[in-house]
């Protein structure tokens, strides 16, 4: 075990797995905040959550290569440790889980978790093996920590269905809470990868948050359609010069297209400019 930038850091399975049972014998519940690291207040938020509920947060920082498809950004996605873990200490987080890959996915490893439904459409359709990937390391950090809570973002809104998914079907005790998306004062949905952007790249992404509110403000009217909604958001991200990969209206929890308005739905967009990839919803 070492310490970085005051915080304890642990690297393995095994470690993280000592440190949580010593917790559990003293009565301390804990709480766990799954990440890729490349922290932002988005994620502290998730860890201001997770601490409302339990005694003692652990915040994991991995980049999963496995929930990447081929010609992804595994490579150049932003790494660094360092400054995460003074962010952490900054929120009273107890200890930073950052495992190696080969730590997670030793030689030999073979067994992956696969959700069925859920995952079919949308990030799941545009990034093959994605989904199996996340719900393989969730699964691997559930068992390691053992949580009473663990924390995600309704940024990631299929995502999050997906792991409720699999904590039900596999009878996995740790409780799954979701945490409101945290927006830049313009309205951009905080995210690791908005540094990829350039300053251009970056005005046309707010085509999408504002599309979102137009949606949200167009469905009230009577006779709104929501294929015709997903249209106009479509056509507004690309008058922008985002390239949409899907504007959809869905059911919030088996996210299969939403036919009738009158039902609660969710707003789920994505969009790239340039070479990134950027993701939001909001409910209806
Ligand atoms: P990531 O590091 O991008 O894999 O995200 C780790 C966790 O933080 C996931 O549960 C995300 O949904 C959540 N998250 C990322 N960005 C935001 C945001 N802007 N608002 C709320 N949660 C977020």
């Amino acid at each position: 075990m070492k310490h970085i930038s005051g915080v304890l850091v642990v690297e393995s399975p095994e470690e993280l797995r000592a440190w949580c049972a010593e917790q559990r014998r003293v009565g301390l519940s804990l709480g766990l905040v799954p990440t890729m690291g490349a922290l932002h207040e988005g994620h502290l938020r998730l860890v201001d959550l997770c601490r409302s509920h339990v005694d003692r947060v652990i915040v994991s920082v991995f980049v999963n290569p496995t929930q990447f498809a081929p010609g992804e950004d595994f490579e150049r996605y932003p790494r660094q440790l360092q400054a995460d873990c003074a962010m952490c200490a900054s929120r009273q987080v107890a200890v930073v889980y950052a495992p190696t890959p080969s730590a997670m996915y030793p030689e030999g490893f073979q067994t992956h978790v696969e959700v069925e439904q859920v995952p079919q459409r949308w990030c799941g359709a545009s990034r093959p093996g994605h989904f199996r990937g996340v719900a393989t390391v969730v699964t691997k950090l559930l068992n390691a920590a053992m949580a009473d809570v663990a924390v995600f973002g309704e940024k990631d809104w299929q995502q999050l269905q997906v792991i409720r998914q699999l904590c039900r079907d596999l009878d996995h005790p740790t409780e799954i809470l979701g945490a409101p998306i945290v927006r830049e004062n313009d309205g951009l949905a905080m995210s690791s990868r908005n540094v990829y952007l350039s300053p251009t790249e970056r005005s046309g992404a707010l085509s999408i948050s504002r599309g979102i509110d137009q949606l949200i403000a167009r469905a009230r009217s009577a006779d709104a359609q929501p294929r015709d909604l997903e249209a106009q958001l479509a056509s507004s991200v690309t008058a922008a010069g985002g390239v949409v990969e899907y504007a959809a209206i869905v059911d919030p929890q088996t996210l299969e297209p939403l036919t009738d308005l009158r039902h609660a739905g969710r707003v789920l967009v994505a969009a790239r400019f340039g070479r990134t990839r950027l993701i939001d919803n909001a409910p209806l």
